[in-house]
């Protein structure tokens, strides 16, 4: 018999929706036409992708024209970060070198500043405070010397939110030539994200997150923002993610999209229930730690440690009993993340991090099950010595 599982690993990447599938799909055998052609079938696919655009950029609350699809937040990351530094002359000796970033950024982040400071440029990676940041945190790093700040909005091993509204208002107030990049892949229409109000340069986004097909997101550019091409080609999305457009992507990302925002309080609704339930069914553990402040947390993702399991012994045990989580990022598989340890939940709790990342389908019952699951590994797992 095949055995059916139930999928709670949607902050790694999320199933499909039906209407995006049958977007893409009509972007593939109707509308398949190259958007830069200039004959019927060309303007009916530029058409879609400009509606495409419109969708993406009322969500956001900015212009259409702010908005160039890239091949996903990784593209969008570095095209933010290399873009707007790649003017920077020799970094090293410039007075105009320092980038502000986290200690808990995703690798594409991450590893893109690395690239930056191997040229250079002086990154300073700013410290938590009680396990979450505020304004101030990074306020206090800003000097002559600053030309950028890099940080997330949700991230995506213990669901932290980042106060980005404050965090953006109070370093323009301060210095408004630091250009600010914010990472929302795991924020993008799960939480409201006002472009109007926020003043921030560069916002990067995903598709695959939100049940579009993969290998699609967007980077927003605030119109005179300050960004040069970092790959070359064509003229398409203002010359800076130069290529034919992967259109069947981009309507399948804009429906996705716009399901999502129009169902976005009913799901964060549904999303808090099922963070409830998970919670609430571990009150009484005192071997089960939540690893996540409640004031500043998006419920879809919920981070967990059981104590003295590690987490990959934990992990194949749920598997086993029908149940995909994940240990934290997707994308450090196979190396050990040190987001928990460095937002200072201590190295224990990291050893044993389970990430529970909800999808609008999953239900309370699944919950239920799960937590059954997790309590029957807790009791029959071998500790940790
Ligand atoms: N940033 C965050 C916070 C993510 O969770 C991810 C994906 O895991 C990325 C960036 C990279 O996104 P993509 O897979 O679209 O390149």
């Amino acid at each position: 018999m095949k055995k059916s599982f139930t999928y709670f690993d949607n902050a790694a990447t999320t199933k499909v929706l039906k209407p995006a599938v049958l977007a893409a799909t009509d972007c593939m055998i109707k509308n398949f036409a190259n958007p830069s052609s200039m004959h019927q079938f060309g303007l009916n696919a530029e058409n879609i992708l400009n509606s495409s655009r419109k969708t993406i950029a009322k969500i956001l609350n900015c212009e259409p024209n702010e908005i160039i699809f890239t091949s996903g937040a990784t593209m969008s990351i570095n095209l933010a970060l290399l873009g707007s530094t790649i003017n920077v002359k020799n970094p090293k000796k410039n007075n105009k070198n320092k980038i502000i970033t986290t200690q808990i950024e995703h690798a594409a982040t991450r590893n893109c500043l690395n690239e930056l400071a191997r040229q250079g440029f002086k990154v300073v990676e700013v410290k938590p405070n009680n396990k979450i940041y505020t304004a101030e945190n990074f306020v206090n790093q800003i000097d002559e010397t600053t030309i950028l700040i890099s940080i997330m909005h949700v991230n995506n091993e213990n669901g932290l939110v980042l106060p980005i509204e404050e965090i953006t208002k109070l370093v323009k107030t301060k210095q408004k030539n630091i250009l600010i990049h914010i990472d929302c892949v795991q924020s993008f229409t799960k939480l409201k994200i006002d472009l109007a109000k926020i003043p921030v340069d560069f916002v990067s986004i995903s598709g695959h997150k939100i049940g579009s097909p993969k290998g699609i997101g967007a980077l927003f550019i605030r119109k005179n923002s300050k960004i040069k091409p970092i790959i070359f080609g064509a003229n398409q999305e203002n010359k800076l993610f130069p290529g034919t457009q992967n259109l069947p992507a981009i309507a399948g990302f804009a429906v996705a999209a716009k399901f999502h925002y129009d169902n976005i309080e009913k799901h964060y609704k549904h999303f808090k229930t099922l963070k409830n339930e998970l919670v609430d069914a571990f009150s009484n553990c005192n071997n089960v730690k939540f690893n996540f402040e409640e004031n500043f947390h998006a419920p879809y993702i919920v981070n967990l440690s059981i104590e003295r399991i590690r987490s990959q012994v934990m992990l194949n045990f749920l598997e086993k009993c029908g149940f995909l989580v994940s240990s934290g990022s997707a994308c450090a598989r196979g190396k050990t993340s040190t987001i928990l340890t460095n937002l200072g939940y201590g190295s224990k709790a990291q050893d044993s991090a389970i990430r529970v990342s909800f999808s609008f389908e999953n239900s309370i019952d699944e919950v239920k099950n799960l937590v059954r699951a997790i309590k029957t590994g807790a009791k029959t797992i071998t500790k940790i010595k």
